[in-house]
């Protein structure tokens, strides 16, 4: 059997492990069988990319041993990195990481894109090559450096939203500096290779990339990485048609796809276009919480739970703050509590809760609360109007009233719980924090709220001790 068909066998068998570990992905349930089958497509297909060395052109043969090793180290660094990352990363941090790697894949596939076109490979193979090998080289290098900026701020180390005037004049010209210069490598042929040319359309690409992240702030920064993760899907698929690889072809096409449903998803899920997500600037400034009515008044967390425990129907609204405090296990501890009294208790998931898509299931799901009690907004939202108690913890934007009544809020239309319907509502936090947005919540001021401030964790402890005192 020649190298090529085993080259070629083995992307075929790496993407049906990608679609078949994709597929199993979409059920909590399958999800982690699903990664791991989709983790060793990835193996495969970077073990038959390795057997490219056995069929280089001649000319390229006295450099195998070099590139062999050179990339053996690549290898060793990426891999080590990656799982000592992947096993410390603190399920709050998990959105910072997607974003630092997605980045890597924008800035590799920028890397494959500058090495086939500084050689003149590229330009070699044609006119649709070349093109490809720029649009690619393009998306890959704003995806990078977006990602960056992303990461920084997503991680705290750039607090700052930049913004000044003519921005996205400057964005636009250098949108358009960037394709003139792709018009003038492909002209050049590959006779004459424009290296200048070629680095200054690298240097105004990261520089396009810097520029549409930094104006961008709150809680657009989730669904900003995710449209980056699509860019650099793109971009690898972009790449995989220059050098001819199937399983790059077919990754990347896949991850474009499922990074551009996501970015839809989550925009629709806070009612708001993408274009608006990019072009406008979101939850920094706020001066909604000025006209809000009525006090904030707080509650003991044993009075809330005694309360909660001799009622008939608690729904549980989980956030970000459920996240930070890892208060998960105490929580389901609490519900089961509840549930030995004979109370029906629903969680009820924001599509937007937490910090990335899934963030509450997944942190539900490791505490071992089961599916059949976890509702989805439109599943349950009717249902508060029902219940005795409805009990807020570590959330804030995604149960904002404002978001149903107050059309100057910049979270005005972004589908929200209805935790103010219910007879009660207590809501946990550590204090006066506005949420991830800036927007100040009405909520907290309704005369149905209650306010148990604590740390989730520590609230949870002192529910469970309350209950269990009961006898
Ligand atoms: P928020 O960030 O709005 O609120 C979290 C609240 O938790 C804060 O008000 C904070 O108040 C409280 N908190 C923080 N730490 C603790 C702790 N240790 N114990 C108790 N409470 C704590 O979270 P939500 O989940 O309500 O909203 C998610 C936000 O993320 C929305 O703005 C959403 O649009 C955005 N977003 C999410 C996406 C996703 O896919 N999940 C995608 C796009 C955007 P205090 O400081 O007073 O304790």
């Amino acid at each position: 059997m020649s190298v090529n068909l085993i080259i070629a066998a083995s992307f075929f068998a790496a993407t049906l492990l990608f679609i078949y570990g994709l597929k199993r992905m979409a059920s909590p349930v399958t999800a982690p069988s699903g990664i791991k089958v989709a983790g060793w497509g990835m193996v495969l297909a970077v073990a038959a990319a390795f057997l490219y060395a056995f069929d280089v052109r001649p000319e390229a043969q006295s450099q195998l041993g070099v590139n062999i090793f050179l990339a053996l180290i690549a290898l060793g660094i990426g891999v080590g990195w990656a799982w000592k990352s992947g096993k410390t990363v603190a399920m709050t941090a998990m959105p910072q990481m997607v974003a630092l790697y997605n980045g890597m894949g924008g800035g590799a596939a920028a890397a494959i894109a500058a090495v086939e076109l500084y050689s003149g490979n590229a330009q070699h193979h044609g006119f649709t090559v070349t093109v490809l090998a720029l649009v690619g080289g393009l998306i890959g290098a704003v995806a990078l450096s977006g990602s960056i900026v992303a990461w920084a701020k997503l991680d705290g180390r750039l607090n700052k939203t930049i913004r000044f005037g003519a921005q996205q004049l400057i964005n636009g010209s250098l949108l358009a500096i960037a394709v003139l210069l792709a018009l003038y490598v492909l002209s050049a042929g590959y006779e004459d290779i424009p290296g200048f040319s070629i680095t200054l359309f690298f240097l105004v690409s990261l520089a396009l990339g810097v520029l549409l992240t930094t104006p961008i702030g709150g809680a657009d920064m989730p669904v900003v990485i995710s449209l980056y993760n699509a860019f650099t899907g793109l971009a690898v698929a972009f790449e995989g048609f220059v050098l001819q690889n199937p399983a790059m072809i077919i990754a990347g096409t896949v991850v474009g796809s499922a990074g551009t449903l996501l970015t839809l998803l989550m925009a629709k899920a806070m009612n708001r276009s993408v274009k608006n997500v990019i072009f406008s600037n979101f939850g920094v400034e706020d001066d909604s919480g000025e006209g809000i009515e009525g006090t904030m008044k707080s509650v003991e967390p044993s009075d809330a739970a005694i309360s909660m425990y001799y009622g008939s129907k608690v729904i549980i609204v989980p956030g970000y703050g459920l996240a930070v405090a890892q208060a998960q296990h105490k929580l389901y501890e609490f519900v089961k509590l509840l549930q030995k009294n004979g109370v029906d208790v629903s969680f009820a998931i924001h599509p937007v809760a937490g910090r990335m898509p899934g963030h509450m299931n997944v942190l539900l799901a490791e505490a071992g609360v089961p599916y059949d009690i976890i509702h989805d907004l439109e599943d349950i939202n009717e249902e508060f109007a029902q219940a005795d108690a409805a009990i807020v913890i570590g959330a804030n934007d995604v149960v904002n009233p404002a978001a149903r009544t107050n059309k100057s809020s910049p979270i005005y239309g972004m589908p929200i719980l209805n935790v103010d319907m219910a007879q009660q509502a207590y809501v946990v936090k550590r204090g006066q924090g506005k949420g991830y947005s800036g927007v100040e919540n009405e909520l907290f001021y309704a005369d149905n709220t209650q306010m148990v401030y604590g740390d989730a964790q520590k609230v949870m402890v002192q529910m469970i001790e309350a209950v269990k005192s009961l006898g």
